[in-house]
């Protein structure tokens, strides 16, 4: 039983700054980090360093950037055999501030993985028939995400859409009736929606809503005031599990690669989801995106001490 990732992969620059730079200001920061990033490299890394066999369909450019994205993901274990090298796109690349309390803003260059299309879903088809959970998020075109979601379903398998980054105008109609898990943040539940949830309860509402939509399955994440799941035949809050944050890029990537696994693992989905919201907590207690993503025996020396 595998799980699979068909997204993007980056080179992440993160800044750590004493606070967010304000526009046309010039801040000295003390800090910086070059490493692997892009929603699906995240994602694949996170179910990756908590056990899962992970198969990741992505392109990568014909640049430098190639080679040291490409050798952090090996040195995690992720099979580097679904990877292409796109002839013209360069590697996708993200430009990260940091403040002080962990807040950023992304400038994101998607290059290559905006490339991807019917011909990566090909070649990552073998993978695909066999995953028991697939991985998808909006840093690379939809319509080949929800082909190779097609595969997945038509093989018994589940899809997961993060619809990440926040999609301006929405979804198109239908799509989430083609996934059967969706996990948005607030904002990208108030592009969806229409409305912004912002207490737990509002998070529980909006989930319904989703439902009502057409996906089975609505996760809706609040950051550090936890989350909201409606299911078939299951509701529930999820209250945030307590740490330091110092860096919460990549939360709902650690978030969602440990969704995957657990339910990989056949966990009912409000043990899942309270398993991956113990994932997102403790990533934001590290620096780096797919760095951060937690171990199986911190994630649940964390779920034994709550
Ligand atoms: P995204 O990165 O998609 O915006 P969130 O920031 O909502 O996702 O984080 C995903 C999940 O990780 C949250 O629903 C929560 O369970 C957990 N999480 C994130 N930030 C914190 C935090 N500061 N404290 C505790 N849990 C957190």
């Amino acid at each position: 039983m595998t799980i699979a990732v068909f997204g993007s992969i980056n080179m992440d620059v993160t800044a750590y700054m004493p606070r967010l730079p304000e526009p046309g200001e010039t801040l000295h920061g003390a800090e910086y980090k070059l490493g692997l990033g892009g929603k699906g490299a995240n994602q694949a890394v996170a179910a990756r360093k908590l056990g899962s066999d992970v198969r990741f369909i992505c392109r990568l450019g014909p640049d430098d950037f190639a080679k040291p994205a490409a050798r952090e993901l090996s040195s995690y274990g992720v099979d580097l055999g679904l990877a292409a090298t796109d002839t013209a796109g360069a590697t996708g690349l993200a430009i990260i501030n940091v403040g002080q309390n962990g807040e950023n803003y992304i400038s994101l260059i998607g290059g290559s993985n905006l490339r991807m299309d019917e011909s990566d879903v090909e070649r990552g088809r073998a993978a695909l028939e066999q995953a028991k959970v697939l991985l998808v998020q909006l840093e690379v075109p939809l319509a080949a995400a929800l082909r190779a979601g097609a595969i997945v379903r038509a093989h018994g398998g589940l899809v997961i859409l993060d619809p990440a980054p926040a999609p301006e105008k929405g979804l198109p109609a239908g799509v989430l009736g083609q996934v059967d898990i969706v996990t948005p943040n607030e904002k990208e539940t108030a592009l969806l929606l229409g409305w912004q949830p912002s207490t737990p309860q509002d998070a529980l509402r909006a989930a319904q809503e989703l439902r009502s939509k057409g996906v089975g399955t609505a996760i809706v994440k609040l950051g550090a005031k936890g989350l909201a799941v409606a299911a078939p035949g299951a509701e529930a809050i999820i209250p945030p599990f307590k740490v330091t944050a110092i860096d919460t890029v990549a939360a709902g990537d650690s978030f969602n690669g440990g969704l995957a696994h657990a339910l990989e693992r056949g966990l009912p989905i409000l043990e899942a989801a309270r398993f991956a919201a113990a994932c997102g907590a403790l990533s934001t207690t590290k620096k780096g995106a797919a760095a951060a993503a937690p171990t199986r025996a911190e994630v649940e020396a964390l779920l034994a001490s709550a």
